[in-house]
């Protein structure tokens, strides 16, 4: 029997919990952890996105600050606007929301927010730790993938994992995280030879490449642990539907467990912003380890 790997009800567990260590926070120190977006412009899909977060934010019993800059904000005011929040005491995560109009550079405005307060894990220096084995704030869709994998095998250790993509946001950071769980870790990538022969070693298939169905049914090991990151819009049956960079219906009977796009990693990407905004205050803030 194949295992659907619910993530929507594990990010509602999540929320559950993250919730709690908020309140918890507020009752022993009188402090409620608080999140700002920033947002330029006005792209349809991050409008989404934000106002996502904001309600996500705000049912977690957090505070949620939005600043929201025209298109034509020139790239000095965003960063102007980052190194406020740098410096306010009362914000406790900064999450720039990407892609940034043209004509800013997102790598300048993200390495500007303070490591200890950048949510997103995007920052070098917050890269940086990851590769190092320290603590710091982990990109959210990669912790979000671990923690639905281990809801599988909580014990990782040993296992194959094989990562197809190498993007900065998550293939790369996602790779750190099982070799931190002591996976032997392959990262496969558009240059691959024989993606599919090597996507067959995999007892943890990770896919976050951005190609619908891309890998196939009978790349997947059986009894592997298949996860999901990919969300492609596609055109089919005259509907639009999401699908994932795995095809679904083929994989399904050969892996062991298997997220669904959506319902998959989608969910646990906001979650994990909130647990890192909570893990955010609660450090910064010299209150000891939260757990969640
Ligand atoms: P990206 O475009 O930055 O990186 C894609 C990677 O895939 C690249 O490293 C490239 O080498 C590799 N690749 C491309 N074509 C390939 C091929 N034919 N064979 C093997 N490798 C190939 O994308 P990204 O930002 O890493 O996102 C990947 C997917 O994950 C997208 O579908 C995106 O929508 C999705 N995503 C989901 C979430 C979430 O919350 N679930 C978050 C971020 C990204």
């Amino acid at each position: 029997m194949t295992t659907i790997i619910d993530g929507k009800a594990i990010a509602a567990g999540l929320r559950e919990k993250i919730a709690g260590a908020a309140a918890d926070i507020k009752a022993k120190h009188g402090v409620t952890p608080a999140l700002a977006v920033v947002l330029v412009g006005e792209d349809p899909a991050s409008q989404v996105y934000v106002r996502n977060k904001h309600a996500a934010t705000e049912k977690a019993g957090m505070r949620s600050i939005e600043h929201k800059l025209p298109e034509t904000t020139s790239e000095a005011d965003v960063v102007a606007l980052v190194r406020k929040l740098n410096g306010d005491e009362e914000v406790d995560g900064i999450l720039v929301q990407l892609p940034l109009p043209e004509h800013i550079s997102s790598d300048r405005v993200i390495n500007e927010i303070h490591p200890d307060k950048d949510v997103d894990g995007l920052t070098e220096a917050n890269a940086g730790r990851l590769i190092l084995g320290k603590d710091g704030l982990i990109p959210c869709t990669p912790q979000g993938s671990v923690i639905l994998a281990k809801t599988v095998t909580e014990n990782l250790s040993g296992l194959h994992a094989v990562v197809v993509g190498r993007s900065i946001l998550v293939g790369k950071p996602l790779a750190m995280l099982l070799l931190a769980e002591n996976c032997t870790v392959t990262i496969a990538h558009s240059r691959t030879k024989d993606l599919a022969a090597v996507c067959r070693e995999a007892d943890i298939l990770c896919a976050a490449v951005g190609v619908p169905r891309l890998i196939k049914g009978s790349w997947v090991k059986k009894g592997a642990i298949v996860i999901d990151v990919g969300i492609n819009r596609i055109e089919e049956d005259g509907k639009t539907r999401l699908v994932g960079d795995v095809d679904y219906d083929g994989a399904q009977d050969r892996a062991g467990a298997i997220t669904p796009v959506p319902g998959g990693v989608g969910p646990m990407t906001i979650a994990c912003l909130l647990r890192n905004t909570v893990i955010a205050a609660a450090r910064r803030r010299g209150l000891g380890a939260v757990d969640v």
